[in-house]
């Protein structure tokens, strides 16, 4: 598989469409433990990438990367905004240079983005943000590329990984982010901004299976 721009931005789409039809859910969840604008936010950078996606799409997927990690900083606000942004970021340097992506560095690169968004977010998995939805589906992916299975088996894995990783932040408490502050620290709360990285990554890995 290699992966362009274009075929990137017809992913950036459905990712978009999911997290927008999510609305209700995910700001229900935030203004549980959060503020309740993370739905917005994440909306908002979503929908901008999709308005960008003539010229993202005309780009090197490396180029394509940084512009819309730059897009993201700019149009997303919150703190997810900012993490995001420096993790596209992060994600374009690990493939500098690059037209086209295989699988293998696809997930290198979503490798260098859930460090970069550690070190910004001074965070680390378990402590009930968005990193315990992105961090379990890139060692289940190394785990898991070299057994004998199809493409599409090993990418339902990665999405259920990531999907088992989101629900599992209800019984963390918040170390990180707003939910920190509360009493309870958030137990018994899903965490938002790790529902919206998983619905990501489940939109990436259908998008993936069909391209095979
Ligand atoms: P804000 O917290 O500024 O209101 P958002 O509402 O856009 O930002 O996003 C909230 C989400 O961001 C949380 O649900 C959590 O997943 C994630 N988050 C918050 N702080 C951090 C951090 N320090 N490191 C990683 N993720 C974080
Ligand atoms: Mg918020």
């Amino acid at each position: 598989m290699n992966l362009t721009a274009k075929e990137y931005c017809a992913y950036i789409q459905k990712a978009a469409e999911a997290i927008a039809s999510q609305g209700d859910y995910v700001t229900q969840l935030d203004l549980a433990i959060g503020d309740g604008d993370h739905w917005v936010n994440i909306n908002a950078g979503f929908q901008a990438l999709c308005a960008m996606r003539p010229e993202l799409e005309t780009l090197c997927i490396s180029d394509c990367f940084k512009k819309i990690g730059m897009t993201l900083m700019s149009k997303m606000g919150g703190s997810s905004g900012v993490l995001y942004g420096s993790g596209y970021l992060a994600a374009a340097k690990a493939i500098s240079g690059k037209s086209c992506i295989t699988l293998d560095e696809l997930f290198c690169a979503m490798s260098a983005m859930r460090s970069s968004m550690m070190q910004r977010g001074n965070a680390q998995p378990g402590m009930k943000t968005m990193l315990d939805s992105l961090d379990p589906a890139i060692p289940t992916y190394e785990r898991e590329k070299n057994a004998r299975q199809s493409q599409a088996e090993l990418l339902a894995k990665v999405q259920q990984a990531a999907l088992q990783g989101a629900q599992a932040t209800k019984n963390m408490p918040a170390v990180k982010g707003r939910a920190s502050y509360r009493i309870d620290q958030g137990v018994g709360y899903i965490d938002p901004g790790a529902v919206t990285m998983s619905i990501q990554i489940q939109a990436l890995c259908e998008y993936l299976t069909t391209l095979q």
